[in-house]
């Protein structure tokens, strides 16, 4: 160690004052930087699934870019597993493979696949077989869905009642214990796209949960789950629509507090024959689509598996029949009647949220 080898105080002082702006200079980068990096205080994303999008809002708060890059990473990898699982489009999902299974003996589901036709039969036992995880012959018969056939050529009376004879909840059996389906006929084939949604809501919220969000409106094609609060304070609002097949125009709005909702309708996806409205929706007991005034059901519940399912119940049921369950049930539900020149009247059981008028759309937010 030699003394001559440590610089003069004078040197030192010299050559910080040279470095001083490529100092601040960095500084400033690292500002700019950290700011850019920062999500904004509510953030937005969205994407295709399911044959529809999902949308998600998030309280970003104090939250980076990079974690809005994983809560998507995480938002993508759930809808991809449900899709993966349960989508009767894709002709390797575990659902089409049930569907090819033409044989007796028990085919093995993953616990996913499992609980949702167990949450299906529980809702078609509570509704008389009007909902009905085995409606599947059914749809594709009268022009919907995966493998349907053209529409506006409905089965003829003959091949109905054969197809009836193709569906019923009864013509499953799930065994908790092996985790497996058996089929009482070879025939028969699911369909879940009235409850698959709703699932994948809810499958998103854990993911989300799971990685510390607390505060966040998920969306998967119109069904709907929120967790705490918006950013701006005040509880998530959801839009309920018109039920119109031309417009985009809403009906309402309504707070959600840790809730799903749910709508099920007949006024986007259907089609008219001989000047009749026919809906994607079955009646498994006539083994029709619904025709009854009913627009459209919402159905507010704690999961919303089970607003999914419940939305799709009612709508078969209608108005009528439906309303008067919903109640028996203590369900949360809100109908839209067609009542004659494009005119609604709407209905809420005793648990629905009070309608929010006007309803006002959210402004946009930042991606
Ligand atoms: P959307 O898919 O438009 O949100 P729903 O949740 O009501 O509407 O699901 C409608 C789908 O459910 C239909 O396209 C069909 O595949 C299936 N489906 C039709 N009728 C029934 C029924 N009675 N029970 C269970 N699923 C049904
Ligand atoms: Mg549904």
């Amino acid at each position: 160690m030699t003394s001559g080898s440590s610089p003069r105080p004078e040197v030192l002082t010299v050559r910080a004052r040279r470095l001083l702006p490529v100092f601040l200079l960095v500084l400033l980068v690292l500002a700019v930087r950290q700011l850019w990096w920062l999500a904004p205080p509510e953030a937005a994303l969205g994407g295709p699934t399911m044959g529809t999008t999902w949308s998600l809002r998030l309280d970003a708060r104090g939250r980076t870019r990079a974690d809005l890059a994983e809560a998507r990473t995480a938002v993508d990898a759930s809808l991809a597993r449900v899709d993966g699982l349960m989508s009767t489009w894709k002709p390797d999902s575990e659902l089409s493979r049930l569907n090819r299974h033409a044989s007796g003996e028990p085919f093995p589901l993953s616990d996913e696949t499992f609980e949702v036709l167990a949450l299906a039969l529980a809702v078609a036992e509570r509704t008389g077989g009007a909902f009905d995880p085995t409606v599947r012959p059914l749809v594709a018969a009268w022009g919907f869905g995966a493998g349907a056939r053209a529409p506006g050529q409905g089965p003829d009376a003959a091949e109905l009642a054969a197809l009836r004879g193709r569906v019923g909840p009864g013509l499953i059996e799930l065994d908790e214990a092996t985790r497996t389906i058996r089929k009482r006929r070879p025939d028969v084939e699911c369909d879940l796209s009235a409850i698959a949604k709703g699932f994948a809501v809810d499958e998103v919220a854990h993911a989300l949960v799971a990685l510390g969000w607390q505060a966040f409106l998920v969306e998967v094609g119109g069904e709907v789950a929120v967790r705490g609060e918006r950013p701006a304070g005040g509880p998530w609002q959801v839009g309920i629509e018109r039920p119109d097949a031309a417009g985009r125009e809403l009906h309402a709005r309504i707070a959600l507090v840790d809730a799903a909702l749910a709508t099920s309708g007949d006024y986007r996806s259907f089609y008219e024959q001989d000047g009749r409205r026919l809906a994607h929706i079955i009646d498994p007991r006539s083994g029709r689509p619904i025709e009854h005034g009913l627009a459209s059901v919402s159905v507010m519940h704690r999961r919303a598996v089970l607003a999914d399912a419940w939305a799709t119940a009612l709508g078969v049921l209608g108005p009528e029949e439906g309303f008067a369950l919903a109640q028996r049930e203590g369900l949360a539900a809100h109908f839209l009647v067609r009542a004659g020149e494009g005119g609604f009247e709407s209905h809420s059981t005793p648990g629905f949220p009070a309608l929010v008028w006007p309803p006002v759309p959210e402004p946009a937010v930042e991606e």
